[in-house]
């Protein structure tokens, strides 16, 4: 079953700077079936975190279709959704889909446990018991049991971020995303985010990866999406994508990173 499934988005930002409104995403159409891994790749301004957060209700989109896990949510045109649905239904179909970010943005004032229970306990309506049970297992699975007690300014990026993984991961989503979520690491803390990764992957999280890390896409994406100026330009398994590339834009942009 395709989990996410957008036809043709379309999104242009409209500044009052510029005389034209800046086509940001061009009829932008992908399928990430269940348990698959897509990484979109491409170079920055390409419209990669646009549409991420377009999947994500955070930007509304002009036109175009979104469906997740086989549900139309949106199908817009002229920046108004046609679909009749209910807020609520809306939300329960939003709920399934976590998002990790570039910065990890943790609750500073709250401990590594509360960052983790919180959004359960207050959206998902889990009793506290129950979600610090589940908050101690996924800080186990992202390998920081020892950590619970910490406040976020006592972590490193790298495990700060892993908290933002398993906060992610305790609102039992169906779907993750990740918007780069190594670039803000210092170097020699990228490996240890990205091994939760791929464990997440390997356990049949579906997920949808916008990354620079090419080595990560290589070993953990079934599909390699390259994005370039608001549309995508290529998509392949990563063994096509990184050896053969078809569009001279893809090579130009791969010569660039590796
Ligand atoms: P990427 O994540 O691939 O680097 P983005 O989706 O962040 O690209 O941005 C795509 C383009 O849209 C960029 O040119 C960016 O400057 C522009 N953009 C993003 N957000 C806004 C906004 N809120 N208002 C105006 N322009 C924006
Ligand atoms: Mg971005």
């Amino acid at each position: 079953m395709p989990m996410i499934k957008t036809v043709d988005v379309c999104k242009s930002f409209h500044t009052k700077m510029a005389h034209h409104p800046l086509q940001v995403l061009k009829n932008v159409s992908l399928t990430v079936e269940q348990a698959e891994v897509v990484c979109i790749i491409g170079p920055s301004g390409a419209g990669k975190s646009t549409y991420l957060r377009a999947l994500n209700r955070l930007e509304p989109i002009d036109s175009g279709k979104i469906f997740i896990e086989d549900k139309l949510l949106f199908d817009c045109a002229n920046g108004v959704n046609t679909v009749k649905i209910s807020a609520y239904e809306m939300n329960i179909s939003l709920l399934e889909v976590g998002m990790v970010f570039q910065t990890f943005n943790l609750f500073p004032h709250r401990t590594v446990l509360e960052n983790v229970t919180l959004a359960p306990v207050h959206v998902r309506k889990m009793n506290e018991e129950a979600a610090r049970a589940k908050a101690k297992e996924l800080l186990d699975r992202v390998g920081l049991a020892d950590k619970i007690d910490a406040w976020p300014s006592q972590l490193s990026g790298g495990q700060q971020q892993r908290v933002a993984i398993a906060r992610a991961l305790a609102m039992e989503p169906k779907i993750m995303l990740f918007d780069e979520p190594t670039s803000a690491l210092d170097p020699e803390l990228v490996g240890e985010v990205l091994s939760v990764m791929k464990s997440l992957a390997r356990a049949g999280m579906t997920m949808l990866v916008v990354t620079h890390e090419m080595g990560f896409a290589r070993e953990a994406a079934s599909t390699v999406v390259f994005m370039y100026e608001g549309s995508i330009l290529e998509s392949g398994p990563p063994e096509k994508i990184f050896s053969a590339p078809e569009n001279p834009r893809t090579r130009q942009f791969l010569q660039s990173v590796l």
